[in-house]
């Protein structure tokens, strides 16, 4: 991870990377035409038209995909900020407090919980967090 923040976070911000991205090639493009460049200033725009619509499509494309990811994320109590936080996968960070959180029971400290090791692959994903008793 490059952020260092939650996966659903980060999938949030590279779409809305490539949203920005796009509007402001579109913007550009239209230099193009706004300072009459003549044919290779429609040329430019017309690049850059297509060039920041795909963009935004992809962003979109991510988008989606976040939704989806986030609805089969498993929501997680923090035991750092105690905030309800939405993990994807095995090991993730709270989307409020970056702290690293974990479903794997090899990481549970352990006196903490008496659930039994859940099955192999992601089927079993139990909300066995790293957690501190309270
Ligand atoms: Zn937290």
């Amino acid at each position: 991870m490059i952020f260092k923040s939650s996966k659903v976070n980060e999938f949030r911000l590279w779409g809305l990377l490539l949203t920005m991205g796009g509007m402001l090639l579109m913007i550009v493009g239209l230099a193009g035409i706004v300072f009459d460049w003549g044919t290779v200033g429609r040329w430019f725009a017309v690049f850059c038209a297509a060039i920041g619509a795909i963009a935004m499509l992809c962003s979109m494309g991510v988008y989606f995909a976040a939704g989806m990811l986030s609805t089969s994320a498993t929501v997680v109590q923090c035991p750092e900020c105690d905030r309800m936080t939405k993990m994807l996968g095995k090991t993730d960070r709270c989307m409020y407090c970056k702290t690293i959180l974990s479903l794997d029971p090899k990481h549970a400290p352990k006196d903490s919980g008496d659930a039994p090791a859940p099955p192999a692959g992601d089927a079993g994903l139990e909300t066995n967090t790293a957690h501190t008793p309270r």
